[in-house]
């Protein structure tokens, strides 16, 4: 399984090309991608075989009889690591059923190289991958995505990108922090540092133009249990027009404190009222 640039051809490791030399056959994504790149790092012409999502069962089975027969298949991505977001599963777990043996060849990928940048915390983070394109599902997976502490990672294709930083500021809060990191690694790279609360406009005011490739790292508001007098009787003035859940997205908006702490003091508000 061998990583390929993100961009930046200078991005290719030295085993990477190695052992793209010394293969008998690369299964590739598209065969056309990995044609470019085997031309532009001057690799002698291979034989290629195409591995796309719609054929990969198939493949997967032509892939283990040549590692049967004792050839070396590298198989590749159009860019970055195979299988994150990208086909190559169904290979993998083809080659290990066939107790055969699967090599990591690693190298450059969107996710990681973002990360490295956001100044978000790495100590846990969630890859997320792409969410889903229709807006109701996406911010249901938003909203239980957001429900734990840690750094979300989310691959965006530029026509949606927009979207779904309004999604993460009105799931996630407005005072949630974005990164927004667009064509790494690329001629125009640009990454942009923010609240939710700004990250749309920045896209749609064309300070981060909505073309290229989009990776979105989103952290949760500051948890904090420090809740002010005011702040409490903001949630409470609030809860009696409003429901829990409302009153607490409410005042999170407000004074930037996590909605889930707010909302388990408004259900103790709620029953010590009753
Ligand atoms: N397997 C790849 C990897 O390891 O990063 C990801 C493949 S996925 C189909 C492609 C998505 O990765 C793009 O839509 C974008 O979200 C992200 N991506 C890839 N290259 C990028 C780059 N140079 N800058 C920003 N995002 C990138």
């Amino acid at each position: 399984m061998v990583a390929t640039p993100i961009g930046n051809l200078a991005d290719v490791t030295y085993r990477a090309v190695d052992v793209m030399r010394k293969a008998d056959v690369i299964a590739a994504e598209d065969t056309r991608v990995t044609g470019r790149l085997l031309a532009a790092l001057d690799i002698e012409e291979k034989p290629l075989i195409a591995c796309h999502d719609h054929n990969e069962e198939v493949v997967a089975r032509e892939i283990v009889d040549r590692l049967r027969g004792g050839q070396q298949v590298v198989l590749v991505s159009d860019a970055g690591t195979p299988l994150i977001s990208d086909p190559g599963y169904r290979v993998v777990n083809a080659v290990i059923e066939a107790q055969l043996g699967v090599i990591p060849v690693p190298g450059p990928s969107a996710a990681m190289a973002a990360l490295s940048v956001s100044g978000m915390s790495t100590d846990s983070f969630l890859f997320c991958g792409f969410l889903p394109s229709k807006k109701t599902a996406r911010r249901t997976r938003l909203s239980e995505l957001s429900s734990g502490v840690t750094t979300l990672v989310l691959y965006e294709a530029p026509h949606r990108v927009s979207e779904t930083l309004r999604d993460i500021a009105e799931v996630v809060g407005a005072t949630a922090r974005v990164v927004i990191c667009r064509e790494m690694t690329k001629r125009y790279e640009q990454i942009w540092r923010g609240d939710a609360s700004d990250a749309a406009r920045v896209i749609e005011t064309g300070v981060v133009p909505d073309r290229g490739e989009f990776v979105l790292l989103v952290s949760s508001p500051e948890v904090t249990n420090d809740l002010s007098a005011s702040d409490q009787r903001l949630l409470e003035v609030l809860l009696s027009e409003l429901s829990p859940s409302s009153a607490a997205r409410v005042t999170s908006e407000v004074t930037g404190i996590d909605r889930r702490i707010l909302y388990e003091l408004a259900m103790v508000i709620k029953e010590a009222k009753r």
